[in-house]
């Protein structure tokens, strides 16, 4: 009997989505570059199963059901290339490759056109919840050629993870690189929540100087409310793991955090977008000046820099820090679909933002209780330009305003950096401020550069240049946006 899917790839990830898929039943060919590793898998984690391996691509093909279904789980980049291009004179019209690593989307673009051109199908999917996730149920983002969906899909569904309602965290996202993107945004809003919850713990341990063990007390607390999530519960375990002097052991972890590109590229096509995601963004600089260790250690001994400890009761600030990073979560997700919003309008993809916040539910890193709530305000309302103002969360933000600003501004005061819950109440003030000082920006590009500027007093879309020094000229500059 045939293969139902070849997988290529025998690092953590593909192994064990290949174990997970024969769980389900599914006869997978598994095969690796480097061959040896095939054989030490069959003879290892797959020894009693019914995966099969592969000495070659030509056997791989060989031993694969038509059409054929070939999931690369390789390093993202050039190595994905060059497998699709040793397998597509393998191939037949109608067989699919996947692409399940983290790929960057324009990449997905070019290879769902380039190989639909010769007649063969592409799919282009973010994978998303680690080791775990993949052996037991990881949240899958698949998107390329749609006409591949319903081949797959058995499969993708059957090993994704699911909700407590049994519905599969898996479901078409749209055409060309949209599953990519969509999982960027997902790493983005990672790279967002991490920082935030880091955030709270420098709060509690140099500001409040509460203990480790009360600190995973309160996450393990805050865990049972709207921010019960992994990370939240994750965070809990590591702030209790002991070292084996007994000392927790995260203290001893040098505070440098290090970054593999995709917080980066989602801030990137935020700027090409023209979307304020602000929260995700200030996380990734805030892994880049963690990446400075030597010159902050001077920087703190040339500006004698200190943190001040925090006066009050305890239980109080803790419980408006909980708030704090709530409000701040809310305003990230908001700011994330921002993005995908405009991305889909703009590259005509079509998303179901629902469906997004469904797929993220389980399985992934940022799974959440929260991610429930977003479906419902899609389902409620599925044009909904800024979550913020779904009454659900319109009511979270407004009731804990008085406690992030406490939060914030506490912070400002004893030197304690919070550059994401900082950020993502200063986009708020921003979002509901409806006349900003943006007026003074156009009156200084015209002043200098003829820019031009509209008027209050008139209709939009007419622009205007003043003299403002009498010596200038009346030509005015074109008027474009980029
Ligand atoms: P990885 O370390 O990213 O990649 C290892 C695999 O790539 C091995 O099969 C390796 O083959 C192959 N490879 C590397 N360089 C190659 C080359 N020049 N030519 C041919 N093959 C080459 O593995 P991973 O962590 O399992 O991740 C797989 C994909 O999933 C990546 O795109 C990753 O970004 C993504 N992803 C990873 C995680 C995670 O938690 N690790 C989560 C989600 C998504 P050899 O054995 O021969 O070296």
């Amino acid at each position: 009997m045939k293969g139902d899917i070849g997988v290529i790839g025998l690092a953590v990830m593909g192994q064990n989505l290949i174990l997970n898929m024969n769980d389900h039943g599914f006869k997978v060919v598994a095969f690796n570059r480097t061959v040896s590793k095939v054989e030490e898998f069959l003879e290892g984690p797959a020894k009693d199963t019914n995966i099969i391996g592969a000495t070659s691509l030509e056997d791989l093909v060989s031993k694969l059901e038509s059409p054929r279904k070939i999931m690369l789980m390789v390093r993202a980049g050039d190595v994905v290339d060059a497998f699709i291009n040793k397998l597509v004179p393998l191939l037949d019209k109608g067989d699919i490759i996947i692409d399940g690593g983290n790929s960057n989307y324009p990449d997905t673009n070019r290879r769902v056109a380039e190989l639909e051109a010769k007649g063969l199908l592409f799919v282009g999917s973010g994978v998303s919840g680690g080791e775990e996730g993949a052996r037991f149920g990881p949240s899958i983002m698949p998107g390329g050629s749609e006409a591949a969906w319903p081949v797959i899909k058995p499969i993708f569904q059957a090993i994704s993870a699911k909700t407590a309602a049994g519905e599969p965290c898996c479901d078409w996202v749209g055409k060309n690189g949209a599953g990519h993107f969509v999982k960027m945004v997902h790493n983005g809003i990672e790279y967002g929540d991490m920082q935030l919850i880091s955030e709270a713990y420098h709060f509690m341990k140099s500001g409040l100087e509460l203990s480790h063990d009360e600190m995973q007390a309160i996450l393990q607390e805050w865990n049972k409310t709207e921010l019960d999530s992994y990370l939240v519960e994750i965070t809990a375990e590591i702030i209790g793991y002991k070292d084996e002097d007994g000392q927790p052991l995260v203290e001893k972890i040098l505070d440098t955090a290090g970054q593999k590109g995709t917080g980066k590229w989602t801030g990137i096509n935020a700027l090409d977008l023209g979307i304020p995601l602000t929260l995700i963004t200030e996380a990734v600089f805030a892994r880049c000046v963690s990446s400075m260790k030597e010159q902050r250690v001077e920087a703190e001994s040339l500006f004698g820099k200190t943190i001040a400890k925090i006066d009050g009761d305890k239980k109080e600030w803790v419980d408006a820090l909980r708030q704090a990073l709530l409000a701040s979560k809310i305003i990230s997700y908001a700011q994330g679909f921002m993005l995908i919003r405009e991305a889909s309008e703009e590259f005509n993809w079509d998303l179901n933002y629902g469906n997004v916040a469904l797929m993220w539910r389980g399985g992934c890193i940022i799974r959440s209780a929260f991610l429930g709530n977003i479906r419902d305000a899609y389902d409620t309302n599925p044009e909904i330009k800024f979550l913020g103002s779904d009454t659900y969360f319109k009511d979270i933000l407004l009731s804990s305003m008085p406690a992030w600003r406490k939060v914030a501004s506490k912070a400002m005061e004893i030197g304690l950096p919070m550059p994401t819950m900082t950020s993502a109440l200063t986009f708020l003030d921003g979002y509901t401020t409806a006349s900003l000082p943006a007026n003074m920006i156009q009156a200084q590009r015209d002043y200098f550069g003829a820019h031009t500027y509209e008027r209050i007093d008139q209709p939009r879309g007419q622009f205007f240049h003043t003299n403002w020094t009498g010596t200038g000229g009346n030509t005015a500059s074109t008027t474009y946006d980029v």
